[in-house]
């Protein structure tokens, strides 16, 4: 079956082929550790994960690399201001590299709670300031760069095809912008490559280089990453809408003048989470909400968050409120019921065909989740049997993630009547009829009704 994806290059959807099959290489681009995630950041990650999960369900071998950004991310859109993490840790009195430790731990606890599988590769951009150093080089021998008294910047003028990502009209942009505050600077878009410490001063993080002491700009990390652990797998590369203008702009531009090659063929744009009356939730912004804070002022399961995002296309602004999130913990719910109670009257057996096909046409379009989950609903109100609808849901669960089978083994009935349950569904199963009945008696008489369905058996409590 093929698999639709949009590319924002391109901006259509379109088949989606891997460059080496059955292997396909996605990079992510990972947090800023200088603070907690918020949900809009972790919408963003669902989204990755989806996309990840949809192509492991298509038979892809999937590396997945995410890096971690540990410094150089300024606080100004074009390389003015200060570098976050070192901001970061003076308000905090820390250490800029004990802030990254504890953020980086916080980011993955929280993934996990979400059920983001783990990349395939983790990476540090302080673990690659050789990489990134040797990138901007190739760029200098290629005569992409020009020095500054504040840093090493790429000439935008000179990479043919800046736009291309962004589509943006850059003269109506530049009248708009700003003031530009740097005088050096020959295009408004030029970018930094390694900025130097600042004169007299010493940076918590900072390194040697051709050019001078001090850190590798934003930008440079992601390229000098992906092309690093990818290799040529550079497949998809993926990240919020923000990063389109600037961030992956000036990724292909320094990465296709180091290299001449395109980097990556498709490039995938998670939409943000938005507050009540429109606005983007931001680090920045201050008004934000972590995961932790987001579950116990709803008072809901991480998951529910995890659901709540399935309900709005990947493409589309996802409008947080506390009636969704409410509504995402009792729809959650009413699936690991459902679930519960099939897992209560039959072992999973084959998966249908058909609802398989069906709900994987929904994520082979564009990852289209909303759809993905009417056709879970479909199968869980169809009359195959029991057996057949369990398989095929927990089929489904390796994409969606929700822990479908924990739900169904999570005791919903006590120990012994369970064991009961299970011995009478054995003594059934073998036609021992008259053990059947006994074991019938023991659990009605412990307070449980016994139904014998065409499904399968059911118990519940009057
Ligand atoms: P950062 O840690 O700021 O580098 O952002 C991590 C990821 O979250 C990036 O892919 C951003 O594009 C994305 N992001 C930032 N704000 C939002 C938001 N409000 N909704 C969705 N994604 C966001
Ligand atoms: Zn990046």
């Amino acid at each position: 079956m093929e698999l639709l994806f949009y590319n924002t290059l391109t901006r259509r959807k379109e088949v989606f082929q891997p460059i080496h099959p059955p292997r396909v290489g996605v990079y992510t681009c990972g947090p800023t550790v200088y603070n907690y995630a918020h949900i809009g950041n972790l919408r963003t990650y669902i989204f990755s994960d989806i996309l990840k999960r949809v192509m492991m369900y298509n038979g892809f071998k999937v590396k997945h690399v995410m890096n971690i950004t540990d410094v150089g991310h300024l606080t100004g859109d074009r390389d003015m201001g200060e570098d976050k993490l070192e901001k970061g840790a003076r308000k905090e009195g820390k250490s800029a590299w004990e802030i990254a430790e504890y953020y980086t731990q916080a980011f993955k606890n929280d993934i996990k709670r979400l059920n983001i599988l783990d990349p395939t590769l983790w990476c540090k951009a302080t673990d690659t300031i050789d990489d990134q150093i040797a990138l901007i080089r190739t760029l200098e021998q290629k005569g992409y760069t020009y020095k500054t008294k504040d840093g090493v910047y790429f000439d935008t003028s000179k990479f043919e095809g800046y736009t291309k990502l962004s589509h943006q009209d850059l003269e109506a942009l530049q009248e708009g912008a700003r003031v530009e505050r740097n005088p050096e600077k020959r295009n408004f878009t030029d970018f930094a490559l390694w900025k130097f410490s600042p004169q007299g001063a010493r940076r918590q993080m900072e390194w040697p280089s051709p050019w001078g002491v001090g850190f590798p700009g934003w930008h440079i990390e992601c390229s000098a990453m992906s092309m690093k652990f990818l290799g040529e797998m550079l497949d998809i590369h993926c990240g919020g809408t923000d990063h389109v203008d600037v961030h992956h702009t000036n990724e292909i531009a320094q990465s296709e003048a180091a290299t001449g090659k395109p980097f990556f063929n498709f490039w995938m744009h998670g939409a943000f989470l938005i507050i009540a009356g429109g606005k983007k939730m931001a680090k920045s912004e201050g008004n934000f909400l972590t995961l932790e804070r987001t579950i116990s002022m709803n008072g809901i399961d991480p998951l529910a968050f995890r659901f709540a995002a399935f309900q709005t296309h990947y493409r589309k602004p996802m409008e947080y409120s506390e009636t969704a999130l409410a509504a995402a913990q009792n729809g959650l719910q009413h699936l690991r019921n459902q679930v519960r109670t099939l897992a209560d009257q039959a072992q999973a057996d084959r998966i249908d065909p058909g609802f398989q096909e069906k709900f994987k046409q929904a994520l082979n379009n564009d990852l289209n989740m909303p759809q993905a989950l009417a056709v879970v609903q479909d199968l869980l109100k169809s009359d195959l049997a029991v057996s057949v609808k369990l398989a095929t849901v927990y089929d489904m669960d390796r994409v969606m993630g929700l822990d479908l089978d924990k739900a169904a083994a999570s005791e919903t009935l006590p120990d012994d009547v369970h064991a009961l349950v299970d011995a009478r569904r054995i003594a059934r199963e073998e036609k021992q009829w008259a053990l059947s009945d006994e074991l019938r008696d023991k659990i009605q008489a412990m307070g449980y009704v016994v139904q014998d369905k065409p499904q399968g058996m059911k118990v519940f409590k009057p």
